[in-house]
């Protein structure tokens, strides 16, 4: 049986989709170009409420969706530091959890390596870039009910801490691009979105049909 890390946590089983993916209602990615992923947004408050459990819901339906690894809250329309993730990482390990309030721990220069590979991003639905990022991060933030939590990813998990946490500061990966290669990654997306907008829609569509009753 594979690794399952839920909230940081090495679990024995974990059902996929996660059950909150079931729960929620999938919702709207907002797109590069509106406010909402431009700006920093602000810090969760209302820990252990019905609303913050049913946005957690909703962001691993829609992450689920559209088979994203992460999904951020301006992702989907919220101005909130939060964001999901249900992923497996280089070495097989699936990571399912959920931060608020996430910041960055600073590593010593002799704990960074960078590497470079390629990243994409629900809301700039089509292209993939090559950027580089530490392949080590370490995430301090709360759970849903407010406790302290921190999460430490390594390869693909540790680029997807740091891409969801840029997100919360209003930073999207094509902003760490050369003006030149941003601008080919955004024409790539006007040719490819249509696409993947459609394929989001059908799945949303089989999201809503129960399973055919048992015989
Ligand atoms: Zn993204």
């Amino acid at each position: 049986m594979s690794e399952v890390r839920v909230q940081g946590v090495p679990t024995p089983s974990h059902p996929s989709p996660t059950p909150e993916a079931g729960r929620g209602t999938p919702r709207r990615i907002t797109v590069v170009g509106e406010e909402v992923l431009s700006r920093r947004c602000q810090p969760v408050t209302g820990f252990g409420t019905p609303e913050l459990a049913a946005l957690i819901d909703d962001m691993f339906a829609t992450n689920h969706i559209a088979e994203g690894a992460a999904i951020a809250a301006n992702q989907v329309g919220v101005d909130l530091q939060l964001f999901v993730w249900d992923m497996t990482d280089d070495w097989g390990v699936r990571h399912v959890g959920h931060i608020a309030n996430p910041v960055l721990e600073d590593l010593p220069a002799d704990a960074r390596r960078l590497v470079e590979e390629p990243e994409g991003c629900l809301s700039v639905p089509g292209p993939y870039r090559d950027v580089a990022r530490p392949d080590h991060a370490i995430v301090r933030g709360r759970d849903k009910d407010g406790n302290p939590l921190v999460i430490e990813g390594r390869g693909y998990f540790a680029r997807c801490l740091q891409h969801e946490t840029d997100h919360l500061y209003g930073r999207l990966y094509l902003d760490r691009l050369t003006r030149r290669e941003r601008a080919r990654a955004l024409r790539e997306m006007a040719d490819l979105q249509d696409a993947v907008l459609a394929r989001r829609a059908s799945r949303i569509q089989e999201h809503r049909t129960p399973p055919p009753a048992a015989p």
